[in-house]
């Protein structure tokens, strides 16, 4: 599938969006010897690298430190003062994203980088720049973008975006939603001393997981001093001399320096001319995709959040590392969605794997049931550092074949536990394995070998 035409403005593939899964997809298919431009209209390195995962985990160490130094009490040190630079912080974290965005450029050595904003004009033709470049296919990997509901004081409020960046740490803040982000970000300002007030529209927060996962994240964020308001909505946002005024669904109002809206990321489609083509889109304006990742329009495919399947980054890799070799490499994979893990970096973190315990056993009520196994600890040390937190984990395992479908746990090394539980269940793990694996001792990952 190599360009032949000659013509330097003719492309074997443009890929729109330089974020994890562009950029993946756009270096495997130069390495396999096409003709490749990538187009991106901020800097490379997309959502991710640059208004996501990576400094939004950088704001999480930042901000444990504060639990750190209160640990450290327990344990002989006496601090007697620790102030903490905002703006040190961001700035530090600006660069590094500097690095790695320096690292993605290295990535695309051999893919030609336009930067710019790109329309898609036909099949086989994009505008970008005002200049028409033409190509044998296009994928759009565009990503996605803050959605925030229309509310009277919306321009007032930031988003994750936005928060990523604060000039001046906001010593109170209202965080409207009870998904990833504003668990997340509920967690970093907390920890950081602010007055946090969540507000999520719903009973239980974290809809979708596991229900013990929502009901101890809850506690924990009691115990972090987080203000939780379920069943309420916001009903506006107004300035005024002493901050932000947020009139709540309740009847209550809060005045905080700032406002955040983290309910939810729609993908962004806007101005792509998806509509010059055709191009099927569903509620949310997502790409709708086959197991090919192409479209309905022949050589226009999509990946990542932009389709939104699951929106994780190392999802977005995998499918453009697929659409790669299957387009330039003549491979003929499929992209496996099953037992993705994935972390909720709340302070204690959350890891998942597999079914909840309500979708176990949903699937298995005509076939054995299934069987829990949890446990739930004070961390060892807080024994000496005195924290309310705790551990837990949860383990759903089948009647009929002893198959391990479901880990769940909340405790600041789960994320890390998660990731090869899910090496584990991939495998097709049976809780006999688990029973059979020596535990390494004192470790909270030793409870997953001895769960009774
Ligand atoms: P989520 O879908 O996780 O959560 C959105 C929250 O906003 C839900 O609690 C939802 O309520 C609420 N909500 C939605 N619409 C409204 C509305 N109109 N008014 C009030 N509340 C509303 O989205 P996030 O923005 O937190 O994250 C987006 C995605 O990004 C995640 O789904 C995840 O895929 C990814 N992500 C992953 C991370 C990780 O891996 N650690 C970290 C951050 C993001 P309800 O429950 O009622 O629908």
């Amino acid at each position: 599938m190599n360009n032949q035409t000659g013509n330097n403005n003719h492309y074997d593939l443009i890929v729109i969006g330089a974020g994890s899964g562009g950029v993946r997809a756009a270096r495997i298919a130069a390495n396999y010897g096409a003709k490749v431009a990538i187009v991106e209209s901020v800097r490379v390195g997309g959502t991710c690298v640059l208004r996501g995962c990576v400094p939004k985990k950088l704001l999480v160490y930042g901000s444990h430190f504060a639990k750190d130094i209160e640990d450290s009490e327990g344990f002989g040190w006496q601090i007697s003062s620790f102030i903490h630079d905002w703006s040190k912080l961001i700035s530090n974290k600006n660069k590094e994203l500097d690095r790695l965005n320096k690292i993605y450029l290295n990535l695309l050595s051999k893919v030609n980088i336009i930067n710019g904003f790109a329309e898609i004009i036909s099949n086989n033709e994009i505008e970008v720049n005002g200049e028409v470049l033409s190509t044998n296919s296009i994928l759009i990997a565009v990503g996605g973008k803050p959605f925030m509901p229309d509310i009277i004081g919306k321009e007032l409020c930031i988003d994750s975006d936005a928060a990523l960046d604060l000039k001046k740490f906001p010593t109170s803040i209202v965080i409207n939603g009870g998904g990833y982000i504003a668990l997340e970000f509920a967690g970093i300002f907390a920890s950081f001393g602010s007055n946090v007030t969540l507000v999520y529209r719903g009973k239980n927060i974290l809809r979708g997981f596991d229900s013990d996962i929502s009901k101890l994240i809850t506690e924990e964020l009691k115990n972090s001093k987080i203000k939780l308001l379920t069943e309420t909505e916001i009903s506006s946002v107004a300035k005024t001399s002493d901050g932000l005024l947020t009139k709540l669904s309740s009847g209550e109002e809060v005045i905080t320096k700032e406002v955040m809206y983290a309910t939810g990321r729609v993908p962004a489609t806007n101005d792509l001319g998806l509509k010059n083509v055709g191009i099927k889109i569903g509620s949310i304006g997502e790409i709708i995709v086959d197991d090919n990742n192409e479209t309905n329009i022949k050589n226009i495919f999509a990946i990542g959040d932009v389709t939104n399947r699951i929106n994780l980054t190392p999802v977005a890799i995998a499918e453009g590392q697929i659409f790669a070799d299957n387009r330039f490499g003549a491979t003929n994979k499929k992209c496996d969605y099953s037992n993705v893990a994935s972390a909720v970096f709340t302070q204690p973190a959350i890891g998942v794997v597999g079914l909840s315990e309500v979708e176990a056993e949903k699937l298995y009520a005509d076939n054995g049931g299934i069987s829990i196994f949890k446990t739930s600890f004070k961390p060892m040390k807080q024994t000496l550092g005195g924290r309310n937190t705790k551990i837990f984990i949860k383990m759903i395992v089948t009647n009929k074949d002893n198959k391990v479908v479901g880990i769940h746990g909340i405790g600041d090394d789960m994320p890390e536990i998660i990731q090869i539980c899910a090496v584990a269940i991939k495998a097709g793990a049976t809780k006999d394995d688990f029973d059979n694996t020596m535990g390494i001792h004192p470790t909270a990952a030793e409870e997953l070998v001895t769960l009774k």
